[in-house]
């Protein structure tokens, strides 16, 4: 497509007249026009291209406009746009059945949602029905939706203001040892550590209270923290000593982002319940779910269950889905992801922290990095504070920009950036983006003390 300014400046100002953004003062922001994308690439309407390091919300595993999975919409569309989820239609049939073909266990049904956050809803009230118990246990250091319950488990600030302090939600803290809530010295003491906390979290809030724990498998907004070895599985004990429902959600870790098809696979952990959306067909039409344990599936077996969304398994995104898993399978998508971590991303950005005082921490797997930027390596005072706004979230805002300007698209969250490109990028183009990168990082080494 050729550049074209003036279409682009009509798309902006119909957007700010318009459209009501998320996360967002509405006054204070300035959207890109976006005019096109292919692969690991888009670009605006004045000609200039991005590398897009972020997979824009971390869900274009596939890259943008896969031309199988646009095929496949099309073709969909053709033949049947919508359906009501009370009848068998063929692309969701096959989508679940591609999905549960793939999922930990016995994690064999599959209720779908449009998204995310109504995954989630999704397992807590399943969670709860099935154990007729009421608290559901999430981490600090956490991202699970926007929606009521998914809000509320969520560990961050961004669910300071929804808060009602009563959705039955406790929050305790998961294992990251770079910022070690335990004050562990190493990876060992940090999951012996935090093991012994969620148990002890357990007990005291009563265990016959407790329907669920949920935990990203690896935690995505909130950071990249890969978990140690046996903490899963720790947690595994804990919920079935306990009679607890394990939900793993594997929203932004799932289909191919850690260089598995779910992060799970890693550590060979079944979880009773796993949420998914995103990486599942890219997000080239709304698309979440549930995976579901054959024991949760029983309950609702001869006892209709309470749920349900007019959308649930809509016929477009299903034939999208079943395209996706098709092509990453075909295609070897999930593997190039584990092999690009391995042989270029993690390499590559662990040779940058050695080259700029501003990373503290390198940490991630396949195409699922965190660089933790930080004012003082010694003191690991973060580049900017803790849910910094405007003037205190200058450097970031600046290191951004840097990035920006250069053509790479960065994912950025408090002190950090995100290294998440699609699991299709290939060693160039991941080459490239850490070249830009390097030269950003000079922006953010500045603000070191
Ligand atoms: N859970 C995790 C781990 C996520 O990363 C997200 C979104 O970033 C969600 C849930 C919510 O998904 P959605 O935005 O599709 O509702």
């Amino acid at each position: 497509t050729l550049p074209d300014p003036a279409l682009g400046a009509a798309v902006k100002a119909a957007d700010r007249a318009h459209v009501f953004h998320s996360w967002s003062a509405q006054g204070l922001i300035d959207p890109l026009a976006v005019a096109g994308a292919e692969g690991s690439y888009f670009w605006d309407f004045d000609g200039n291209r991005y590398l897009d390091f972020s997979s824009q919300l971390v869900n274009t595993n596939i890259g943008h406009q896969h031309p199988a999975v646009v095929a496949a919409i099309q073709e969909q569309a053709g033949r049947l746009c919508t359906f009501a989820p009370g009848f068998a239609v063929e692309a969701r049939s096959e989508a679940a059945r591609l999905i549960a073909g793939r999922t930990p266990g016995d994690l064999d049904k599959v209720f779908f949602t449009n998204g995310g956050a109504e995954a989630v809803e999704n397992a807590v009230r399943m969670a709860r029905l099935h154990t007729g118990r009421p608290k559901v246990l999430s981490a600090y250091r956490s991202y699970h939706g926007a929606t009521a319950a998914a809000i509320h488990l969520t560990g961050d600030p961004r669910r300071w203001p929804s808060d009602s302090g009563a959705a039955g939600v406790v929050h305790f803290w998961a294992p990251f040892l770079y910022r070690s809530p335990f004050h562990a010295e190493t990876e060992e003491q940090e999951c012996e550590r935090a093991l012994r906390h969620l148990e002890d979290t357990v007990v005291f809030e009563g265990p016959a209270t407790v329907a669920a724990i949920i935990l990203e498998t690896v935690p995505g907004t909130a950071g990249i923290m890969v978990p140690p070895p046996g903490y899963l599985a720790g947690v595994r004990e804990i919920c079935d000593r306990y009679g607890i429902v394990f939900v793993l959600d594997e929203v932004m870790a799932g289909f191919g982002r850690t260089g598995r098809w779910f992060a799970a696979d890693h550590w060979d952990v079944v979880p009773d319940l796993m949420t998914f959306a995103k990486g599942v067909n890219s997000g080239y039409v709304p698309l979440g779910g549930v995976a579901i344990s054959a024991e949760i599936a029983a309950t609702f077996e001869k006892r209709p269950y309470p749920g349900g969304l007019t959308y649930s398994g809509h016929p477009l995104a299903c034939a999208s889905a079943v395209a996706t898993i098709n092509a990453m399978a075909d295609e070897g998508i999930v593997e190039n992801a584990a092999r690009i971590g391995e042989e270029v991303l993690g390499p590559g950005l662990r040779e940058l922290a050695d080259r700029h005082p501003s990373i503290g921490e390198v940490r991630g797997t396949g195409v699922f990095w965190a660089l933790e930027l930080v004012r003082d390596r010694g003191t690991r005072e973060p580049l900017v504070p803790y849910n910094a706004t405007g003037e205190d979230n200058a450097p970031m805002a600046a290191f951004a920009a840097a990035c920006r300007a250069s053509g790479l698209w960065p994912f950025v969250n408090m002190n950090r950036i995100h290294v998440v490109p699609p699991c299709t990028i290939d060693d160039s183009e991941a080459k490239d983006g850490l070249a830009l990168l390097d030269e950003a990082l000079t922006v953010a080494d500045a603000h070191t003390v």
